[in-house]
């Protein structure tokens, strides 16, 4: 063995990890009543067969139709099924943090509850955190089941996020990974309020590895993601990892001034060879316009870091717990978790 393959090695020495672990599959729900049994019950069957305990975190993110009643019933019958019911929409990654917050198992396990992330692969990745990786994340293997424009949107995105980020995320991962206990408990001390998830999974560290999946079509109901949405959230993840679009601006700026100057000097040299020159509207017009443009985009840009920044200086919660239920019942406040 190599020094190289020795430092990639996943076992650290003395770790012992328990051999039936908790899992807490951790299920962020808006407007899904059609998916819930369905999903349950899949998983249910694959946990079942695979002998491995678990607990189902849902976390209900302000649904308008009869997901949070049907999840009170679900959880009335299986005492493994946990209710966190937020005070209204508070998008996804909102509600997973929620979830992060209230599992309790030794790892945590975030999906869809559209059966988009098949549960069989829950085992799989429980074989390679055995072997000692603290996060196993589902690689989509095609993404045949989304459109070919959001794939090709997908694969810009990565591309950018990955060339100005530090950080590194790899590529057609979703939210769907094990975690650790030690790295799920280090994203909950994380305290921004901008959280975009995939990045944070990324920036914990930690032993990771992919597994690969075929990714499924919606098992039920529609997805809630639009365009408008899906940009903002990339406009979300890049801007929360990475300065590079601050920073571009001063070069950017550096350029146009350089541009400006050899233009000054070659104005000056054509009047004195051919003397004062009066037409120019329209190179004059072109300049200020351009030069206009991208002052307004460099503000733009700067007014995205300001506006994230006025987000996390009012610092306030990431999402409100509206109450939790096991069993059918509500529980006391104590049991809920409070994000300050
Ligand atoms: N979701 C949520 N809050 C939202 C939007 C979505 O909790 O504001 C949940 C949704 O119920 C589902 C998961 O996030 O369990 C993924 O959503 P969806 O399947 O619509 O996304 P897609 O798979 O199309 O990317
Ligand atoms: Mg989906």
């Amino acid at each position: 063995m190599s020094e190289a393959d020795r430092t990639t090695s996943p076992v650290r020495v003395g770790e012992k990890r328990p051999v039936t672990p908790l899992v807490s599959v951790l299920v962020p729900v808006f407007n899904e009543e059609e998916s819930i049994d369905l999903f349950i019950d899949a998983t249910s069957r694959v946990m079942e067969r695979a002998g491995l305990p678990c607990e189902f975190v849902f976390v209900n993110d302000g649904s308008t139709d009869g997901t949070l009643p049907r999840l009170i019933e679900r959880s009335r019958g299986d005492p493994r099924v946990r209710v966190v019911s937020l005070s209204r929409n508070f998008g996804k990654e909102a509600a997973l943090t929620a979830g992060l917050d209230h599992a309790r198992g030794d790892v945590v396990v975030p999906m869809d509850v559209d059966l988009q992330d098949p549960p069989e692969l829950i085992p799989r990745f429980l074989e390679r955190w055995r072997e000692g990786y603290d996060v196993v994340y589902g690689v989509r293997a095609s993404r045949a089941s989304d459109t070919p424009s959001k794939r090709m949107t997908a694969g810009w995105f990565y591309r950018l996020f990955n060339r100005l980020s530090q950080t590194r995320i790899p590529e057609n991962a979703g939210d769907f990974r094990l975690i650790d206990r030690r790295a799920v408990d280090v994203l909950r001390g994380l305290p921004e309020r901008n959280r975009f998830m995939k990045g944070l999974f990324a920036w914990v560290g930690f032993r990771s590895i992919g597994v690969p999946y075929e990714r499924a079509p919606r098992a039920a109901g529609t997805t809630k993601w639009n365009y408008w949405r899906l940009w903002n959230f990339a406009i979300d993840g890049l801007v929360s990892f990475s300065t590079v679009p601050l920073r571009v601006w001063t070069y950017a700026g550096a350029l146009v001034a350089l541009c400006s100057f050899v233009y000054a000097l070659i104005i000056v040299a054509r009047v004195f060879l051919f003397g004062v020159e009066v037409p120019g509207y329209a190179s004059l017009m072109t300049v200020v316009l351009f030069i206009g443009g991208v002052q307004l985009l460099s503000l733009g840009v700067i007014g995205e870091y300001l506006g994230r920044l006025f987000v996390e200086v009012k610092g306030r919660p990431v999402y409100v717990v509206d109450g939790v239920y096991q069993s059918g019942e509500i529980l006391p406040a104590s049991e809920r978790v409070d994000r300050a």
